[in-house]
Order: C-alpha cells, then structure tokens, then sequence
C-alpha cells in the first residue's frame, strides 16, 4: 500500500502541509505532479513562461527525490484519465494535497475525491498557502471581511506561532517510496518551447523586506521582494516569509496579508471569479469597448510613457510593479473606458504571478468596483503618477527608449477629456445605486 502526494502549487518537499501529513502517515509516500491538459490546452502561448518555470521547479523537485532513492511521477494529461490509471497500477490507501481555492480546483478536488472513494483510497486536502483561510479570520459578527484594514488588524490578532510554524517535513524524508527515477515530459513533448526567461529568485533579500517601507514604490529601483511568482507556484513557504516579516517590516507582512484578503474574498464570495463585480451595480456601468484602443493598450502604445513603460514590462517579463499595475489598469478602465474583465484576462495570460483572487482583486479595486473600493472618482493621473514614483524618468526610459523621438505615439487620449467622460458614465450607472 502506498500514498499519493499531488502537487500543484505548492511544488517544494519542505514545510509542505499536505506532504508533512502524507509522510507522517506510514505509508510510502509516491509524489505527482499532473500537467493538467484541461489547462495547459487553453493556453494560446506555445511559450507560455509559467509551464517552464513549473518544469523547472518539478525537475528541481525530481532531484532532490532522487538523491533521496525516490521520484516524483510527473503525467502529462488530465485528473480524470490519471486518477483511474494510478489507481489501476498501485494500491493506494490515500491520496493527500492542500487546498486550492479556485473555482476550477474546487471542482476538479470534488470530483477526484468522488472517485478516489468509489477505489476506497481516502482524499486529504490540507491548508498551506494561506495563513488563515475560509472562516478563520471573521468579524465579531462572524461575517467576512470585505475591507482590508479591519480584517488585517484581526489577521494580526489572531496569528501566533503555531500558525506560522513550519512542517518539519525533512524528519520524514525516509518515507518517500523507494523507486527508480521516471522521466518527466518534456516541454516539447507537451507541445511547448522554452524560452530565454530569467525567473526571479527564490530568495528573501532582508535587506529588499528591511527597506521595504520607503521603496516599494519606485519601480525603477529594487524595492520590493519579487517573490510573487514563487508564491503562487509554493516554491517558497508563506510561512517563513510571514515570519521573516514579522521581524523585519510590518509593511511587508500587510502584503501577504493582501494575500490571504483575496483568497478570503473568493472564497466567501465566489461570483468574483466568474466575471461578476464584487458591487454589481457595477455591471451597469456602459463600457467603450474600443478594440483597437485595447490592442494600443495591450502593446504599450498609449502615448503614455508610464503606461507603456508598465505594459512593455509586462509582455517582455511577465512581470510588472505593482505601483504601475494600479496605473495601467486605472488608465484601462477609466481613460479608455474599457471593461476591467478585459484586462484581468490579458494580465491572466501575461503574468507569471497569476493568481485568479489578487488579480481579480487588484482589477476591481482599480476599476472601483471591488471591496475596499478607491472612490470611483478618484482617477489617477498618469502624469502626476511618473512625477511622484519615477521623477527622472529611468523606469520609463528602460522600456520607451523612443519617448523623445518623433516614433513615440501622441496621447490617445486627453487626460482632462477622458476624466470628465468617465465620471459621467460612472455617474449614470451608478445613479441610485
Ligand atoms: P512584494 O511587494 O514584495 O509583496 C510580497 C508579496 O505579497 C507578493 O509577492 C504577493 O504575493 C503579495 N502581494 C503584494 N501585494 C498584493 C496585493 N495587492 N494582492 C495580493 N497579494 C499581494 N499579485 C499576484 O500575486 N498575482 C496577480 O495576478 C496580481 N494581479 C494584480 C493585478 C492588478 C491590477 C494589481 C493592481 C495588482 C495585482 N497583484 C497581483 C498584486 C501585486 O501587484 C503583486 O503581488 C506584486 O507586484 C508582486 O511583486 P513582488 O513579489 O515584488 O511583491
């Protein structure tokens, strides 16, 4: 008899709750990993960054098990063909993994769990990528929070160092099931290429966290952590950065808690992920629409250098700060008057850090209609914006090297026009509301 460990974004061996217990419970320990088709096959990018770094985290993964007389079992395909099969091959007594809150995952984690009982092989699934989760941090009326500030000052209330502790899972290292190596897919072979991507690393500069507080800001220098891609794929412990920021920078540690803030919100109210605005007097705003502005978005070719510096960043990376994707995403739902759904999707297709609830969360923010809502009519100004947090114009120059040239496109659109005009559709929809 042995267990099933499936990773999924949770790809590392230490302080892993769902692995921990695995180990903990006696029986061989297989680990898996399933490149999940009913995913992969909806990606447009034949080049998509996120399938390599995962590669590249699994093949890590596959190292480190094999210098332990172990593997990992990496398939490509779909839950519902690989369960069966795994199944079929081993004698499993349980299947063990951490909680995913998407929607898709919600349903995929029911639907093998249904299955794994008709097989009479039990289904764990454990909290690991959040601090608190579910119903854990509630309000006093044991309602959800909807703004940050309150449910942060209870988050700090509650944690101590129980919930911040790691799994000591490396006592259990020798309960890995002893077997030769099997090969992993290779990105060809699953119909994609890799790339020249340099990820960011999976390190915590103290320094970066130290200074946090008086950086973070400025997107031309090195202020904040660049962590966010490790987090989402788990190559990287909440809990021991929570722990680091404890120590080190309580602006720092108000981010994480942004983090588990967003899982809360698509957990308690899962119309967010399925394309519904958190207020949804919201959804009779009249949007614009304009495709061919959109495409001038998308390309970073605005006539407004911290907006193009922001998208340019993003289609050459993956990745973008955070100061400029509050800019460009007010620009695209204020400015353009384009729905922020649009822009969710493509920021969904761009970023390496995707994560349905803090993208979600960070677009309806900036559109206005999320909770802990900027004032609707609060409109950044993109001028006033590069004034403040890129005064020398050297993040915009890094990425619109022809800003002074005759190539550089004028603005699309005049900023005093465009904020009069969505005020007004804002207005109408909202009238009453
Ligand atoms: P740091 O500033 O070092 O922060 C540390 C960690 O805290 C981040 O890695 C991240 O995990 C978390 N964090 C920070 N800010 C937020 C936030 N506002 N909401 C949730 N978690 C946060 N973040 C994502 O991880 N995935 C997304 O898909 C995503 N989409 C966004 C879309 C928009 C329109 C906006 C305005 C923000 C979005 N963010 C998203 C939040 C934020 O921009 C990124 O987490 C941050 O820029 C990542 O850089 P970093 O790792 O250097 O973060």
């Amino acid at each position: 008899q042995i267990s099933i460990f499936w990773f999924r974004r949770d790809l590392r061996l230490h302080d892993n709750a769902g692995l921990y217990h695995a180990l903990k419970s006696g029986n061989p320990v297989l680990p898996i990993f399933i490149f999940d088709r009913n995913i992969l096959d909806k990606l447009e990018d034949k080049k998509d960054k996120r399938i390599q770094f995962i590669h590249n985290a699994i093949t890590e993964i596959q190292e480190q098990l094999q210098a332990l007389g172990s593997t990992i079992l990496v398939k490509y395909g779909t839950p519902e063909e690989v369960f069966p099969a795994l199944l079929n091959e081993y004698n499993v007594s349980a299947i063990y993994t951490n909680h995913d809150y998407e929607p898709y995952a919600q349903i995929r984690d029911e639907a093998v769990k249904e299955y794994a009982m008709t097989e009479a092989a039990d289904f764990y699934t454990f909290k690991d990528q959040a601090i608190f989760e579910k119903n854990e941090v509630l309000s006093g009326a044991g309602t959800p929070y909807t703004v940050f500030t309150p449910y942060s000052r209870k988050w700090k209330e509650k944690v101590n160092t129980f919930y911040l502790k790691s799994y000591p899972n490396e006592k259990y290292f020798n309960n890995f099931l002893k077997t030769e190596k099997m090969d992993i897919p290779s990105l060809a072979e699953m119909g994609f290429q890799s790339t020249a991507t340099v990820f960011p690393k999976k390190e915590v500069r103290d320094n970066i966290v130290k200074n946090y507080a008086e950086k973070r800001d400025f997107p031309a220098i090195e202020g904040t952590s660049k962590l966010s891609v490790h987090l989402r794929f788990g190559t990287v412990s909440i809990r021991e950065l929570a722990r680091t920021a404890q120590k080190l920078s309580e602006t720092w540690l108000n981010e994480l808690i942004w983090r588990d803030f967003y899982f809360n919100i698509l957990h308690h109210f899962p119309h967010v992920g399925q394309g519904v605005s958190f207020r949804r007097e919201y959804d009779k705003i009249q949007w614009r629409n304009n495709e061919d502005e959109f495409k001038k978005w998308c390309e970073g070719k605005t006539g407004y250098p911290i907006v193009d510096a922001g998208m340019r960043e993003l289609n050459t990376t993956g990745f973008m700060h955070n100061r400029v994707r509050m800019i460009v995403a007010s620009f695209l739902t204020k400015h353009l008057l384009i729905d922020w759904r649009w822009g969710e999707a493509y920021f969904a297709q761009k970023l390496l850090d995707f994560d349905l609830s803090a993208n979600n969360g960070g677009w309806q923010w900036a559109s206005g209609s999320g909770c802990d809502a900027a004032p609707y009519f609060r409109v950044f100004n993109p001028r006033l914006q590069t004034e403040k947090f890129d005064k020398n114009l050297e993040y915009i120059k890094k990425w619109v090297p022809e800003l002074n040239s005759f190539d550089y496109p004028l603005p699309m659109v005049d900023h005093d026009f465009a904020r009069k005009r969505v005020l007004e559709v804002y207005q109408k929809a909202l009238k009453g509301a």
